[in-house]
């Protein structure tokens, strides 16, 4: 499989060359040159397939000869063979035609995991190909930092450093990341802001000598490897509501726009979605573009859903360069207009293509809280906030009678406790395999937030593992 990249002045290269790529030289996202797709006989001999084998089975068309089946199949079974559920991502269903799949059955109870402990696997094997090493270095206030120390615990080529703000982070979730000891994993807190850490990476990537120096990378999530990833549980749960022989719907809480670009790649790939809603709170720029086709950056406001509060959904990009029919020119012109004005005018034709299939719907704190209660009360179960903003949405938008709504469930109720416990009235606890957390030592070195001092802290953290 060949890669190009959405502004057409890049490298075509392949799956390794993407994977370790990230970005493409000329600012834009790499994209599949072109869909792959299955059968419905295809779609149907993968029904009852455990998880990781289906995994493997999705993913192959996307890797190519970058890594061989039988690799490919093992990474799978390690990566998800340590999830606490046996089905990985099982359905619930909650009413009729209404499900939730749950995706936080991963180490860091978000679903992030899905993805990034395959990608820590794929990392290790393209490197090891290539007898090169990186330093994963990120940004983090929320989910993204333990996911991807996580999916780099135990990886032998990679390394991997996440600044966070001091005393501005949550306790699970900052535990999540400086209880895990290893070698090859470090944690720095910053005497500042998310923005002061968010800068400091910036600017860490920016000093060529060090980045160079130290192989610097990104896991994030405009890495195509993330995004294809993410295909195999929107498989997995079509097939189990009856694809390819019965329409089904999702409903995505949304940030980045990548969960829910996994399902419009499903959808390309050959299966039957007849509609796919993007959830959001109340930083809504997507479901202002998707009503009125108003595509304008607002202030990033908190919420009580702090995954999603971002205004830039940087996997779009690939998006609109189908919706322009793969137009490289015209993608680079209206992300150049984009980040200049902070409006985009997408074209009149491209917008209403949108809108056929994708509907956007947003939830204000408080009417989330309600959403957590009523949930809770209605249909006894208990949701994080991410997850009730994506189910508000499947209500209110619901497809014709006969098409299954499946509501993906992006975080364990246990990494936003202050938030069920607003709605509820309680916390809800760690899952068992979890359930120390709050014993086990935390290892982090705290520096203030200079670039010098951060340089130095990334060197001595990493330089064990050289
Ligand atoms: C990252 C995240 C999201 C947003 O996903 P995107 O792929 O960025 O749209 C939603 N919910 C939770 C819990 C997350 O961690």
């Amino acid at each position: 499989m060949r890669y190009i990249s959405t502004r057409g002045q890049a490298p075509v290269r392949d799956f390794a060359g993407v994977l370790l790529a990230g970005l493409a030289d000329d600012g834009g996202l790499y994209v599949p040159q072109s869909w792959p797709r299955f059968t419905p006989t295809d779609w149907r001999a993968m029904r009852g397939l455990p998880y990781a084998t289906l995994a493997a089975r999705v993913m192959q068309p996307f890797i190519g000869e970058a890594v061989p089946s039988d690799v490919l199949s093992g990474m799978c079974r390690d990566a998800y063979g340590g999830f606490g559920h046996p089905a990985v991502a099982p359905l619930i269903q909650l009413e009729t035609g209404l499900f939730l799949q749950e995706l936080f059955h991963g180490p860091t109870l978000s679903f992030k995991d899905m993805a990034l402990q395959l990608a820590g696997r794929l990392f290790d094997y393209v490197l090891g190909a290539r007898n090169e090493r990186m330093t994963v270095v990120g940004a983090t206030s929320g989910d993204t930092g333990s996911a991807a120390i996580e999916a780099c615990l135990g990886r032998e080529r990679v390394s991997v450093v996440f600044l966070h703000p001091r005393n501005r982070v949550s306790d699970v979730q900052r535990r999540q990341m400086t209880t895990v000891h290893a070698p090859n994993v470090g944690n720095i807190a910053i005497e500042g802001t998310f923005d002061d850490c968010q800068d400091l990476v910036k600017a860490m990537f920016a000093d060529t000598a060090f980045r160079d120096d130290m192989r610097l990378s990104a896991m994030n999530s405009i890495n195509w490897a993330r995004i294809a990833a993410q295909v195999p549980y929107y498989v997995a749960a079509a097939l189990a509501l009856g694809a390819p022989d019965r329409d089904l719907a999702f409903s995505v809480p949304t940030g980045n726009f990548g969960n829910v670009l996994s399902a419009w790649v499903a959808r390309r790939m050959g299966l039957p979605i007849a509609r796919l809603i993007v959830a959001s709170n109340r930083n809504d720029i997507l479901t202002r573009f998707l009503a009125s086709n108003d595509m304008s950056v607002a202030p990033v406001e908190a919420s009580l859903s702090p995954s999603m509060d971002i205004q830039i959904s940087s996997n779009f990009e690939r998006l609109l360069f189908e919706l322009l029919d793969r137009d490289p020119v015209a993608t680079r012109e209206m992300m150049r207009a984009f980040r200049t004005t902070g409006r985009m005018a997408v074209p009149d034709l491209a917008w209403r293509r949108a809108r056929t299939l994708f509907h956007g719907f947003r939830l204000d704190d408080a009417e989330t809280a309600a959403e957590i209660r009523r949930l809770y009360e209605n249909n006894g179960y208990l949701a994080d906030p991410h997850t009730a903003i994506g189910v508000a949405a499947a209500r209110a938008l619901p497809p014709a009678p006969a098409v299954a709504m499946v509501t993906e469930a992006t975080a364990h109720p246990a990494k936003f406790p202050e938030a069920t416990e607003q709605a509820v009235g309680w916390r809800p606890p760690l899952p068992p395999r979890m359930a120390d957390l709050y014993d086990r030592t935390e290892r982090f070195l705290v520096l203030p937030g200079e670039l010098s001092a951060v340089e130095a802290g990334v060197r001595a953290l990493t330089r064990r593992n050289a």
